[in-house]
């Protein structure tokens, strides 16, 4: 039988609280029931956001409830080049194109349309640039202007077969939507990548076979699948588990600081009480 290999994927944009330690628990317990890996992954492509005393706790707040990790942890900012690769090959299809959009253009092309369709991310990026010249960006760039890469949905869609789907535990096949997204973002103005594009690039090089995670995340496995296709990269299954709420049923996030794992360990709480909070007990 394969083996299953799991992970756990922070982004070290704060302390961890019972919500991650639930999701950690998870993949940490499937891994181990089956004799299978379980890896940790630091997603800090977002230099904005994350810090390295983040990245140290998480460690160290993982080590004390118990989990311990396969291998060296995955940094994914010490890949760029990797991420770099992957972006070039989608772009030499046609794949890609510049956007040079600001924030406020865009939320002001969106007001100013008359249809401004909705993505489960909000409103979609309405095109502006997907129709500029190859020398008027050519142009832009060689001046120095700041642009993201964006995935032409449209296009990269029709290059898959119809019939795009995942399987989810406990479901069995879901079928995909990825054009929902609309032209997703895959290198940031600020950061030369983006979650999408890391999280199915690793998933594959680290070959994950059973990703779990927040219900929250299951919409964008509609466009993980889509580029796992595009790259010729392997599918893993998916479990996407609920989210963990707190006591007025709100879900829980790195803002509620007394719900953090360093909080409750500060307040005497043990690590196995802490994992029956996360809900295994
Ligand atoms: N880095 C993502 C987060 O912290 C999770 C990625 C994943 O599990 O796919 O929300």
């Amino acid at each position: 039988m394969l083996r299953c290999v799991t992970r756990f994927a922070p982004s070290p944009t704060g302390y961890l609280h019972l919500g991650h330690a639930h999701s950690a628990l998870d993949g940490w317990r499937r891994a181990r029931a089956g004799g299978g890996r379980f890896l940790l992954r630091l997603e800090d492509i977002d230099p904005g956001r994350c810090r390295r005393e983040y990245a140290v706790g998480i460690e160290e707040d993982l080590r004390w409830l118990g989990l311990d990790w396969d291998g060296p942890v995955r940094v994914q900012s010490e890949h760029l080049a990797e991420y770099r690769a992957a972006l070039d090959s989608l772009a030499a299809r046609g794949l890609l194109y510049p956007c040079f959009c600001t924030r406020q253009e865009i939320a002001r092309d969106i007001a100013a349309s008359l249809s401004a369709p909705h993505g489960p991310d909000g409103p979609l990026y309405p095109g502006t640039c997907r129709g500029l010249s190859e020398p008027e960006r050519a142009r832009r760039i060689a001046t120095g202007e700041a642009h993201a890469l964006r995935l032409d949905i449209a296009r990269a869609v029709a290059c898959v077969p119809a019939g795009l789907s995942f399987h989810e535990e406990g479901e069995g096949r879901v079928a995909c939507q990825p054009q929902r997204f609309g032209d997703v973002v895959l290198a940031r103005k600020d950061a030369p990548a983006s979650y999408h594009l890391c999280v199915t690039h690793d998933d594959a090089l680290q070959g994950v076979t059973l990703v779990t995670r927040g219900a929250d995340l299951k919409p964008a496995t509609d466009l993980h699948r889509l580029l796992q296709v595009l790259m010729d990269w392997p599918e893993p299954a998916y479990a996407h588990h609920p989210l963990l709420l707190d006591a007025s049923g709100r879900r829980l996030a790195k803002r509620d600081r007394a719900a953090t794992l360093r909080d409750l360990r500060a307040s005497g709480v043990s690590p196995a009480e802490a994992r029956a909070m996360a809900g295994f007990g």
